[in-house]
């Protein structure tokens, strides 16, 4: 059979080589063909030849060294006439590193995954990865009732589409794949992201058959994370395209109302209100790249929020949830804020619940009985909590979530952090959604 690749098809010494054993090309050779070798030798198995061979196309001691490598890898042995593998280019390796080779090569009229709708293009350098070990081998076809396989082993340096499509959870997009006819096309992971045939409605998704020549085909994102979708070529390797998929969550914006207490000394807050800017800035630096939400302000009080109910009391009390302080505290909360937040000198918890170590801020939650309204109240002293962090953590109890003890996590009771995790960052913004 004539040789596939286009490095070495068409070249008459190599094409001889292919086909007569007398043709075989051996130490000592040296021209345009023995070139080609070693390009496909450092291509293959990363050979390292020697600059001055690789400059006179010679067939010199490194070149050997790299045809007798290729050769041991792959177990290519003559057994008519030996047992161990030699440094000649015969019939069987110049076969093997034409296929080798092949695989390599872009294909024209090869299958393709083509984005339709809002694709970002990556430079080579900054391309997408995905995790390492499904970007190794790819099983295809299980609902297709195939019995183990078949399987897509993705080649090593094998083209990969330079786009990033970007999904929002809930929100489908179709691609198309072209020259596909005959092979399959689905998602690594199905439990980031589904593919299904837009014209197949009752469709339940997964690894789709493939059976026009230009096809679309939808994909829908479940959970946020990164997968990649992969079809076949119907007459190659088995590895086609692969397309990255990044599955974000839908963007919520989540406003807050800023208020400062005034009256007696233990109730105002001293708090500077200019800092509130910049804390917003580091809950948007915590919650965005991680759950998708974006904090703005949506007001704040310039002039000190003077609670006639605490005004002339020996121990001011600025209670938990359902207390009489809590409520006339928030009642005077903004209707236009999804949250509110109150600045007060100093809180004192007597609760119905045994709190370990005093509080520096107080948030209603909404999983929890007493669940009034999304507010938390913060008083001055913040006992070496930065307020953006602060704010952050606060944030997440009223979108939800509970104390735990973490490190570095956002919701660390005692050390809040900033990292949310992912299973975190799904309920947040869930919640986020609803408010
Ligand atoms: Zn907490």
């Amino acid at each position: 059979m004539a040789l596939q690749s286009r490095l070495f098809r068409n070249d008459h010494k190599l094409e001889a080589a292919a086909v007569s054993d007398p043709a075989h090309i051996v130490p000592n050779a040296r021209g345009l063909h023995v070139g080609k070798i070693q390009i496909a030798l450092i291509h293959v198995d990363g050979a390292v030849i020697n600059g001055r061979e690789l400059q006179s196309a010679a067939y010199g001691a490194s070149t050997a060294r790299a045809v007798f490598a290729f050769k041991q890898k792959r177990n290519i042995i003559n057994r008519s006439y030996q047992t161990k593998p030699d440094n000649i280019v015969g019939k069987m390796t110049i076969a093997e590193l034409d296929r080798e080779i092949l695989a390599l090569e872009p294909l024209s009229g090869r299958t393709q995954i083509q984005p339709l709708g809002r694709a970002q293009n990556l430079s080579i350098s900054s391309g997408a990865r995905v995790s390492a070990s499904p970007f190794v081998a790819f099983k295809i076809g299980a609902d297709q009732g195939f019995q183990g396989g078949p399987q897509i082993i993705v080649p090593k340096g094998a083209s990969i589409s330079p786009f990033l499509l970007t999904l929002i959870a809930g929100q489908p997009q179709n691609f198309n794949v072209i020259n596909g006819k005959g092979g399959v096309v689905g998602c690594m992971d199905n439990d980031i992201a589904i593919v299904s045939d837009p014209s197949e409605p009752l469709a339940h998704g997964g690894t789709m058959s493939v059976s026009r020549d230009r096809q679309v085909f939808s994909i829908a994102g479940r959970a946020t994370g990164t997968t990649a979708i992969v079809a076949t070529d119907k007459s190659r390797t088995g590895f086609g395209d692969m397309l990255t998929v990044s599955v974000q969550a839908a963007p919520q914006l989540v406003t807050i109302a800023f208020h400062f207490l005034g009256g007696p000394p233990e109730v105002a807050s001293n708090r500077n209100k200019n800092s509130v800017a910049a804390a917003v800035a580091t809950m948007n630096n915590i919650y965005q790249g991680q759950a998708s939400i974006t904090f703005q302000i949506a007001g704040i009080d310039s002039s000190p929020l003077v609670i006639p109910e605490l005004q002339n009391r020996a121990l001011h009390l600025l209670q938990r949830e359902l207390s009489s302080d809590w409520k006339a505290v928030t009642k005077r909360r903004s209707a236009n804020a999804h949250l509110n937040v109150f600045f007060a000198g100093k809180i004192f918890v007597e609760d119905v619940f045994p709190l370990r170590g005093r509080p520096i801020a107080l948030s209603s939650n909404p999983r929890t009985r007493q669940f009034v309204s999304r507010d938390t109240i913060i008083q001055d002293d913040l006992r070496g909590v930065e307020l953006g962090v602060l704010l952050a953590h606060e944030a997440g109890h009223t979108l939800g979530e509970d104390d735990n003890e973490v490190a570095d996590d956002l919701m660390n009771g005692s050390a809040p952090g900033r990292i949310i995790t992912r299973a975190a960052a799904r309920r947040l913004n869930e919640q986020a959604a609803i408010l």
